[in-house]
């Protein structure tokens, strides 16, 4: 099963909603985990099966960024707000870096999103 970590600032959560809504059947047969409020929304607006972490501001990113370290991610899709700074900015900077450390799939906005999730389906 491909794991799947889903996380949206603030201002992309509707995005992240309408992106996991276009690809709902892929994301139904995925493991997919995702930061407090970006889940929980995935949960109770799409009906999808979400582990959710803490708050990204709380901790998730780091939560997420230790399962990728540890192998337990195939693919991160991150969309990022460039507009407005974030309080937990260096939990940012280390989740994306580790997906370089390990060269784990990081999408930060959703075209590039869109591309990481069709490649995967197509592979899985
Ligand atoms: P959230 O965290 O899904 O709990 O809002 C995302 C973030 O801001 O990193």
């Amino acid at each position: 099963m491909i794991r799947i970590a889903l996380v949206a600032h603030d201002r992309k959560k509707d995005a992240m909603v309408a992106l996991a809504r276009e690809h709902l059947g892929f994301l139904q047969t995925c493991q997919l985990m995702g930061t407090g409020t970006t889940g929980g929304r995935l949960k109770s607006e799409l009906g999808l099966a979400v582990e959710c972490l803490l708050s990204g501001p709380l901790g998730g990113d780091l939560q997420i960024g230790a399962r990728l370290a540890t192998g337990g991610l195939d693919a991160l899709i991150f969309l990022r707000d460039p507009m407005t700074p974030q309080p937990h900015e260096p939990d940012i900077n280390a989740l994306v870096r580790a997906c370089d450390v390990h060269d784990v799939p990081c999408a930060t906005n959703v075209s590039s999103a869109r591309m990481v999730l069709g490649a995967l389906q197509r592979y899985s």
